[in-house]
């Protein structure tokens, strides 16, 4: 503890994009409740697990690093543990049974409820379980904090109404509840008044937002809308569903200049007869058809994917059919899994489970076929120039001391400075050409100031800000900087 008073904390985030996000609201609620958070290195007074349940190594994880920091307790013993999340959601108070030195557990519904839960535990030297079934009201209420200061998540729908085989997601999240539109365009037009230039909209299944108040439309008219908000640079989504991918939201893609040239679209298998099994309402034939769609719509969008390998009763000639997509599809990343058997999926009790030897032999072999054309892929960025969002200023970490930042399609863009141009900030914009290519990443190096651009933004101004506020705070605080 760094003084008597302010107690650190510590957020630990597993899984999805709607975890991190989840995970700022519950580092804002630290913060609402006087918390800092801990110095690098150091550990916390208060700890948080938010936590996945997609994949069967999630509980081992969990339990291992709670483990951990058993010893760490024993020490400081105002430490208090805290679990949610998804993990949290399915197993409930077993949590306290495997780990009883942890003191809250609360759900995906209720993380509003992590402050009191843990002053309760405090007060009556007692864990605390607090689960509930549905979500009582929209957690974009509570306070964020966001781990950048231009880009920013808006979530626009919580749970989901598919029901893959596979997944566990919907037992845990509940079914789908849909933001009204004026409220998220609302917190968009909030956050580009903070410097927010790019923002992603957040969701299960976000094309088939709309469906909890009638509107088929209402993805596609979002989009626009947003469009239409002065000064936001960027609006990325995810996930779309294919079962749900309607022109309408390729046609609001292509005509609306600040929603990027990307689309990470989960295929998960290539082969109709497991897209069945797995029941994912789509087949081959409609993704490769939206596939075809967005390319001519935008010829430029870079397009990925999740796949899960070895599925079960997946048969090698099932396999393959997935390897041809692949090759057919060209992803430029290719995201792939291998089948973890979750319990209270319906897919856990189908017959035919594959041997962990053949889905690793497997996904070897379909990852170096997906690897090779994502690079053959970036090889043909090579000699066009692309506009990258800076997120790293090259200063701390880079070997090369390049600078980071992602191409308006979402590939990696490594660049260097030539001599006698100032450095860019986090969340300006540079606009540079690609001299080479690597699997995952692309890289620029201008020779003269006339081989690139930059754009100071509002987002440059907010990391700049946000970077003195915080020096301010730790000066205050006299505590040791946050890296
Ligand atoms: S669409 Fe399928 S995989 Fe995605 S969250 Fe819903 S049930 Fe899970």
């Amino acid at each position: 503890m760094t003084s008597t008073q302010t107690r650190t904390y510590q957020v630990r985030t597993y899984g999805c994009a709607m975890n991190v996000h989840d995970s700022e609201r519950l580092s804002g609620l630290l913060e609402g409740a006087g918390m800092v958070p801990v110095a690098e290195g150091e550990t916390a007074d208060v700890v948080v697990f938010n936590t996945c349940a997609v994949r069967e190594n999630a509980d081992n994880k969990l339990y291992a690093n709670l483990g951990q920091l058993l010893p760490s307790k024993k020490v400081n013993p105002n430490m208090q543990i805290a679990v949610g999340g998804c993990l949290a959601q399915k197993d409930k108070a077993v949590i306290l049974k495997k780990a009883p030195w942890v003191d809250a557990v609360f759900g995906t519904h209720n993380i509003g409820s992590l402050p009191a839960l843990l002053e309760r535990a405090r007060y009556n030297q007692e864990a605390q379980v607090e689960i509930v079934e549905s979500l009582e009201a929209f957690p974009s209420s509570l306070p964020t904090k966001r781990d950048s200061a231009y880009s920013a998540l808006v979530s626009i729908s919580v749970g989901c109404n598919n029901t893959c085989t596979f997944c566990i997601v919907p037992s845990l999240r509940g079914k789908e509840r849909d933001r009204r539109p004026g409220e998220i365009l609302a917190e968009i037009e909030a956050l580009v008044s903070e410097g927010v230039i790019e923002i992603t909209l957040l969701g299960q299944n976000v094309n088939s937002y709309g469906v909890e108040f009638g509107d088929k439309g209402a993805f596609a008219k979002l989009l626009r809308a947003a469009g239409q908000i002065e000064g936001l640079e960027r609006i990325r989504f995810t996930s779309p569903h294919p079962a749900a991918f309607t022109d309408d939201v390729i046609e609001a893609m292509a005509e609306t200049p600040n929603v990027m040239p990307q689309l990470h679209m989960p295929l998960q298998s290539g082969n109709d007869k497991v897209l069945k099994d797995m029941r994912r309402s789509y087949r081959r034939d409609k993704f490769l058809g939206i596939i075809d769609k967005v390319n001519k719509a935008i010829p430029d969008a870079a397009i990925s994917t999740d796949i899960i390998v070895g599925f079960p009763g997946e048969t090698e000639e099932e396999f393959l059919d997935t390897v041809k997509m692949v090759e057919e599809a060209r992803f430029s990343v290719c995201y792939t899994f291998q089948y973890s058997k979750r319990p209270g999926t319906p897919a856990a009790d189908l017959p035919d489970q594959i041997s962990k030897e053949v889905v690793q032999e497997r996904f070897e072999r379909l990852l170096a076929v997906a690897n090779k054309i994502a690079w053959e892929e970036n090889q043909k960025q090579v000699g066009k120039t692309v506009e990258v969002l800076v997120a790293n200023d090259g200063r701390k970490d880079d070997a090369t001391g390049r600078l980071t930042g992602r191409a308006r399609d979402n590939r990696l863009v490594h660049f260097s400075l030539p001599e006698g141009v100032k450095r860019p900030r986090p969340g300006d914009l540079a606009t540079v050409t690609v001299s080479e290519a690597g699997p995952y990443h692309l890289i620029a190096d201008p020779k003269t100031s006339s081989e690139i651009t930059i754009r100071r933004t509002i987002g440059g101004d907010a990391f700049e800000r946000l970077n003195d506020e915080a020096e301010t705070k730790r000066v205050a605080l006299s505590i040791t900087p946050v890296k």
